[in-house]
């Protein structure tokens, strides 16, 4: 069971259940949408995902055709996103999360488009574009 919240409180969530494997993405949408050097976000069953917004602050927003991102329009915090393709699978930025999470990233993806002034260390593995299915499975994702 994790909690999550945004930056200013508003939006909160309940997850019962665990969250998927992830990696470090570092694809430039994963940088410009989280405003860092790289994306952390692992899937879930939207079945598992409770959202508590009072405020109705919860905006989407299509960032490519069929891809939408779930923000609070009052912090502009990203919270989760998924694929009108696969609806029934949320995608949670870990940054969110308030309880804590003990699996570790898996690999480093996208390293192509990673941002000049990042230096990645450790022993992580790094593809430049998706990493293969048998390292790390994104569930909810356009990998293919
Ligand atoms: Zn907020
Ligand atoms: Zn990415």
């Amino acid at each position: 069971m994790h909690k999550g919240s945004c930056l200013c409180g508003h939006i909160n969530y309940r997850i019962e259940g665990e969250l998927s494997n992830f990696g470090y993405c570092h694809c430039t949408s994963c940088r410009k949408a989280s405003g860092s050097s790289h994306g952390a976000n692992a899937g879930l069953h939207r079945s598992k995902f409770e959202l508590m917004d009072p405020h109705g602050w919860l905006r989407e927003y299509e960032s490519s055709p069929g891809k939408l991102r779930a923000f609070c329009s009052n912090c502009g915090s990203p919270v989760y996103a998924y694929l009108n393709s696969t609806p029934d699978i949320i995608r949670i930025r870990l940054g969110s999360l308030d309880t804590p999470f003990t699996k570790h990233a898996k690999a480093h993806t996208f390293v192509s488009d990673k941002a000049s002034w990042e230096v990645i260390d450790g022993d992580l593995p790094q593809f430049d574009e998706w990493a293969p299915r048998d390292i790390l499975i994104q569930t909810g994702s356009r990998q293919p």
